[in-house]
């Protein structure tokens, strides 16, 4: 991904639903717990202005 990003002109990358929902999958996957996400992948962060998953979000 790094070579790609300094190398190309693309900007960024879109990664899963699943990254939304639990950024620390990757790490949790690599210390051996391989739970499946905990998103529902009912797409409602895509209505979100900013992509985020309705379950992190913090109304005050
Ligand atoms: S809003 Fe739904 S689909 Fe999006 S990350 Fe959260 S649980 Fe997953």
């Amino acid at each position: 991904m790094n070579e790609i990003l300094n190398y190309t002109d693309i900007e960024y990358f879109s990664l899963s639903r699943l990254l939304i929902r639990e950024s620390e999958s990757i790490n949790r996957w690599k210390n051996g717990d391989t739970r499946l996400s905990i998103c529902i992948s009912c797409n409602s962060c895509y209505n979100t202005d900013d992509h985020k998953c309705i379950f992190n979000i913090v109304y005050y």
